[in-house]
Formats: C-alpha cells, sequence, structure tokens
C-alpha cells in the first residue's frame, strides 16, 4: 500500500456509484470493497470514497487505525469549501489489489456539522469527484448509516444508487425513506440520478424466512427498481475480509460470496451505461410499495 503520486492515466467516461442505506450492518462496505476490487479486477479504474465517519472502509483495506491518518476526505472536502486547489493524488491510497481508495475518520462527523452552514452545502463532493471522473472509470462512494448532509452529497455527486438491503429483517419501511430522499434529490439537485439496483445480502439460504424476506423485496420493488440477479449469501468468510484487509476473492475465492459478489460485479458493469428505470419521485404511494409496506 502506497500513496498515489505519479500523474494518473486519464480515462474519458466514468461512472460514480453511491453505495447508501441509511441502516447500518447491511452490507455496504462490505459491497463498496468487493465491488471495487471486482471491477478493478475486470479491467476498470476504480476509486472508492469513504463517506462514513466510522473509518470502516479503511479499517477493511488495512487500516487499523483510521483515526490516525493525517488525511483523509475531510481535509480534501475542507479544500473544496475554501476554493483552495488540492494536490494531485492527495489523500489517495493505494491497495494492493488495484484500487485507489480515500479515506474517513471521525472528524468527518465534525465536517457534517459545519456544512449546514456553507453556500452550495451540498455539493461539494460532486466538485471534488468532477475531477477524479478524469482519473477514474468508476467512484463508488460508501455511505455512512444516514440520510444527512455528507449522504446527500453523495446522492448529489453519483449517476446511481446502489442499495445493499439485509433480507433478514423487514426493510419496507426504511426503504421507503430512501427511495423518497433519492427521488427528492433527483427533482431537485441532481436529475441524472438512478437508482442502479438493490442489493440482497446477508442471504441465510437455508431459511425460508430468507427466502421469503427476498421473494417480497422482489414483490414489492421489482417492477420498479431492478434487483440484482444474485444475492449475496450469509457467510462468517464475509464477516473475515474485513479484518484481513482484503478482499472475499484472495480470501475465499472459490466460495459462494466471491461467486456472488463476482456476479453482482458483471451486472454493474452490463447495467451502468444504460439503465432505464428513472426514480419516481413519491414513491411511497405508488401500489407496489403499499404491497409490501403492509406485510
Ligand atoms: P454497513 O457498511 O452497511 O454497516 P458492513 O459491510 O460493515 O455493513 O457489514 C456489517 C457487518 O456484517 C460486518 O461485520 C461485516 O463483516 C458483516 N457482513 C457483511 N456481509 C456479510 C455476509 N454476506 N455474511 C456475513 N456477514 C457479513
Ligand atoms: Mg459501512
Amino acid at each position: 500500500m502506497s500513496r498515489v503520486s505519479e500523474k494518473q492515466k486519464t480515462v474519458s467516461s466514468s461512472v460514480v456509484i453511491a453505495i447508501s442505506n441509511q441502516k447500518g450492518g447491511v452490507g455496504k462496505t462490505t459491497t463498496c470493497v468487493n465491488l471495487g476490487i471486482g471491477l478493478a479486477r475486470a479491467g476498470e479504474k476504480v476509486l472508492l470514497v469513504e463517506a462514513d465517519a466510522q473509518g470502516s472502509l479503511a479499517v477493511s483495506l488495512g487500516i487499523s487505525e483510521p483515526d490516525k491518518l493525517d488525511v483523509t476526505l475531510v481535509n480534501i472536502l475542507e479544500k473544496v469549501i475554501n476554493d483552495e486547489e488540492t494536490e494531485s493524488g492527495e489523500g489517495i491510497i493505494r491497495h494492493e489489489e488495484g484500487i485507489d481508495f480515500i479515506p474517513a475518520n471521525i472528524e468527518l462527523a465534525g465536517l457534517e456539522t459545519a456544512l449546514v452552514n456553507i453556500m452550495s452545502r451540498e455539493t461539494v463532493m460532486r466538485q471534488f469527484l468532477q475531477e477524479m471522473r478524469r482519473q477514474y472509470s468508476y467512484i463508488l462512494i460508501d455511505c455512512m448509516p444516514s440520510l444527512g448532509m455528507i449522504t446527500i452529497n453523495a446522492l448529489v455527486a453519483a449517476d446511481y444508487v446502489l442499495v445493499p438491503v439485509e433480507a433478514a429483517y423487514l426493510p419496507v419501511k426504511g426503504l421507503q425513506q430512501l427511495i423518497k430522499t433519492i427521488g427528492n434529490i433527483h427533482r431537485k439537485l441532481n436529475p441524472s440520478l438512478q437508482i442502479l439496483g438493490i442489493l440482497l445480502t446477508k442471504v441465510d439460504r437455508r431459511t425460508n424466512f430468507a427466502r421469503e424476506t427476498s421473494a417480497m423485496i422482489r414483490e414489492a420493488y421489482g417492477e420498479r427498481v431492478h434487483i440484482f440477479e444474485n444475492s449475496i449469501p450469509l457467510s462468517v468468510r464475509a464477516a473475515e475480509t474485513a479484518a484481513e484487509g482484503k478482499s472475499i476473492y484472495l480470501h475465499d475465492p472459490r466460495g459462494a460470496v466471491a461467486e456472488g459478489y463476482l456476479s453482482l460485479t458483471e451486472e454493474v458493469l452490463a447495467l451502468a451505461g444504460c439503465v432505464d428505470k428513472p426514480v419516481e419521485a413519491e414513491s411511497a404511494g405508488t401500489p407496489g410499495l403499499q404491497k409490501g409496506g403492509g406485510q
């Protein structure tokens, strides 16, 4: 792992995907790491941006104490706010599995509060990522478990949202709130924002309950929102990767979790240029969603 300093290859177009769900523990960070490294293994130039004060993405990529880092996303966003130039490669760390990432730590919580009082507060991350888009083909943003100002910044900066949903509980209410927020941002701040899809995670394939939850989500949302073909199974192998600082492709390459993330990677590559289901504003009132909401 090393700081990136050399001038990077310029790529022509890029896709920014925010990985978001205001519920914690649903697999956002795990998905960000394994989709990101999956895309890099497919030849894409990938940057992961941690938009979560918990620093779990940094930890998952081998940084044991993110709170001790000198430069994080916070310093970069502060420079954008103050109209200062960022140096090329500033804050970017290279991971041995072929991706670059920008970590965050507890200081991001302070920035979230400070953002409330500044001009163009919703577009700070977009301004920064506009620069990064020239250097990467895929930028994935690992969002925090809330719909506060940092998450709004991520959704304003993104082309797509990928929503991991844990199949072990009834997620309908939280999902409605998230889809409504995405709809609001689509209408008011980022007309090009689309939902790339819902990814079912931590699916315990041995139980009927997981199957029922999966079926319910497909029934409730499937008509309007893409649901990724394959889900990610519940497996201790996935949980172990964070402690090891590497991807599932190295930790358990032949296991079902690696298979699930490979399949997701292929689907994202196929979809990211041509999703045609726009986000609708008042999603909570559509028949499909009410069906799920009553269960
Ligand atoms: P989030 O970013 O949404 O909070 P994480 O990706 O950090 O979620 O996952 C939450 C916890 O669940 C972590 O301890 C992680 O290692 C574990 N985990 C993630 N995916 C799986 C899975 N497929 N099976 C079992 N445990 C998982
Ligand atoms: Mg996380």
